[in-house]
């Protein structure tokens, strides 16, 4: 094609003469290197951190290194796209996700789209929110002191978990981990009948960073099948997705719970795991040149878990009383507590439940290690009748282990030890759970009860679980007003204990006849 000099001249002044202003700021720059998933990025001179930069060819990258003369950032999708010399555009935005209840019974990827093969999730204009958000700040929070009901016996009774609390789940490999998080997100059906547009349900987030695929997809199943998907959002970044979706996806996770928390919501976000997120920011930041430190981690790494951590919250009224409570799972190799991520997220959050390979493979399942997990936010977190009767059972059940411990090398014991052994032992067979099957508050106040009164004493070891069920069957059946008033009033009387008492001998007689 032949251009005359002088039709050029024309066709820039009728631009220029054209041009209505609104000029849109944008910094370009040229892509200096790129591999590996990660980019440096020349002449990005009002680049912020976290910002969304725009690679042409539909690829996103977010920058991650703030240098004198490049910007380190890593790519969002594919890096085959990208080649030295592209143009680079910053976009004036940090990178955010969709959220809002339209997310809930769907799976998303780090960016929050859907991967679940059910179509795109509508997203309105006010639903996108940087994954990256201001903790709120101590005027703005409150105490905990709501429950979060796990369903989960030996959790509720001993390690008590509240509305805006950190709780970690911390063990080897295969040790019931998962399992503990899925039943918490069964449980919260109780809440609210499983519908997500109902104020007093709980909703549910399951960021689950570097597993295998088949693994998320078997949670995905099994939320489905005990109905906990509608009001469930699963943040999804397999081990086969890049390291920075990996590292991004609690982030993006956390800012749908923030969502919903603000808007006077309850939020259980449950990260499956931190130490996969730390691997997987750790090899980022290795190819981004930041100098490694201890185990070769960034020195931030700190950081990127408390920055995730603080914003589970308990909102004050003013704020409109919603809660975020974070269950981080961090796992252990060989049990030792003691490595880096481990000890960071421990002082990160306000308590521990320690899951034990021994526990597990003898049959104490969950295999909660209830002498040194704890909830520092404690008792607070209770309904008043599990307050009462829980109080000494964490002591009851120390003891035991300790004359158990003894008891294995003589047999002539004392009676109050003969006692409290074979109390400790019903303790303990009461306390082991099948999985999917949450116990409501009410039920577990009941057994509890019972077990630690000394009502199951005369009940064969070998029997104990088989009682528990029935005797709940026979209550359920035919005595709906004691667990009704548990469950209402939350208060433990004297007339009501009087009454379990009664219950409980009675029906022990029928079934040891
Ligand atoms: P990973 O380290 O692989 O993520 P994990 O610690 O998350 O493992 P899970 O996958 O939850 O562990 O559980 C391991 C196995 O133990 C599963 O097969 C699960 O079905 C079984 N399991 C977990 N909890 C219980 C339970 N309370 N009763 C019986 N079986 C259980
Ligand atoms: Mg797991």
């Amino acid at each position: 094609m032949d251009l005359k000099p002088s039709e050029v001249a024309s066709v820039l002044k009728a631009e220029i003469e054209g041009f209505q202003g609104g000029m849109h700021k944008s910094n370009v720059g040229t892509v200096l290197t790129v591999g590996d998933g990660v980019a440096r990025v020349h002449g990005l001179d009002d680049c912020m951190m976290s910002e969304l930069l725009d690679f042409g060819n539909g690829v996103q990258g977010v920058a991650l290194n703030l240098e004198e003369d490049n910007v380190g950032c890593v790519l969002l999708g594919s890096d085959s796209k990208v080649k030295e010399g592209d143009q680079v555009r910053t976009t004036g935005r940090i990178i955010s996700v969709p959220t809002g209840l339209q997310m809930c019974g769907r799976v998303v990827d780090a960016l929050g789209r859907a991967v679940d093969g059910k179509g795109d999730i509508p997203v309105g204009p006010d639903d996108l929110r940087p994954i990256e958000g201001r903790s709120p700040t101590v005027p703005e929070r409150e105490p905990v002191k709501q429950p979060l009901q796990t369903g989960i016996k030996g959790v509720d009774s001993m390690i008590p978990i509240g509305r805006g609390q950190r709780e970690l789940i911390i063990g080897d490999r295969q040790t019931g981990k998962t399992a503990l998080i899925i039943d918490t997100f069964i449980n919260q059906k109780l809440t609210g009948g499983g519908d997500p547009n109902n104020p007093e349900q709980v909703i549910c987030i399951y960021v689950a960073v570097g597993q295998k695929q088949s693994t998320v997809k078997a949670v995905v199943e099994k939320l489905e099948q005990y109905g906990a998907m509608p009001y469930t959002i699963v943040v999804s970044a397999p081990a086969s997705s890049e390291a920075s979706m990996q590292f991004l996806s609690c982030y993006a996770g956390a800012s749908m719970g923030e969502r919903l928390r603000d808007e006077g919501r309850h939020v259980v976000i449950a990260y499956d795991d931190l130490y996969k997120q730390a691997l997987a920011y750790r090899q980022v930041m290795l190819l981004l040149r930041r100098p490694p430190g201890r185990e070769a981690f960034p020195g931030d790494v700190f950081n990127l878990h408390s920055r995730l951590l603080e914003r589970a919250a308990k909102l004050s009224k003013a704020k409109g009383g919603g809660s975020m409570t974070a269950l981080p799972v961090v796992e252990t190799q060989e049990g030792d507590v003691s490595a880096y991520i481990p000890t960071n997220v421990i002082s990160i959050t306000d308590g521990q439940i320690f899951l034990e390979s021994s526990l597990f493979n003898a049959g104490q399942r969950p295999a909660v290690n209830a002498g040194i997990s704890v909830s520092r936010v404690g008792g607070s977190a209770q309904i008043p009748a599990m307050k009462k009767i829980a109080g000494g059972l964490r002591i009851q059940l120390a003891q035991f282990r300790e004359l158990a411990a003894f008891a294995q090398f003589g047999s002539d014991l004392d009676k109050a030890t003969q006692q409290a052994i074979t109390r400790g032992q019903r303790m303990t067979e009461l306390l082991k759970q099948p999985e999917f099957e949450p116990v409501p508050v009410e039920e577990q106040v009941v057994v509890l009860y019972a077990g630690s009164s000394g009502a199951l004493d005369e009940v064969p070891l070998n029997r104990v679980a088989e009682f528990e069920k029935k005797y709940l069957a026979h209550l359920r059946a035919n005595h709906a007003d004691v667990l009704a008033s548990i469950r209402n009033d939350k208060k433990w009387t004297d007339d009501l204990q009087k009454q379990c008492d009664q219950l409980c001998a009675a029906f022990k007689k029928e079934f040891l006849a």
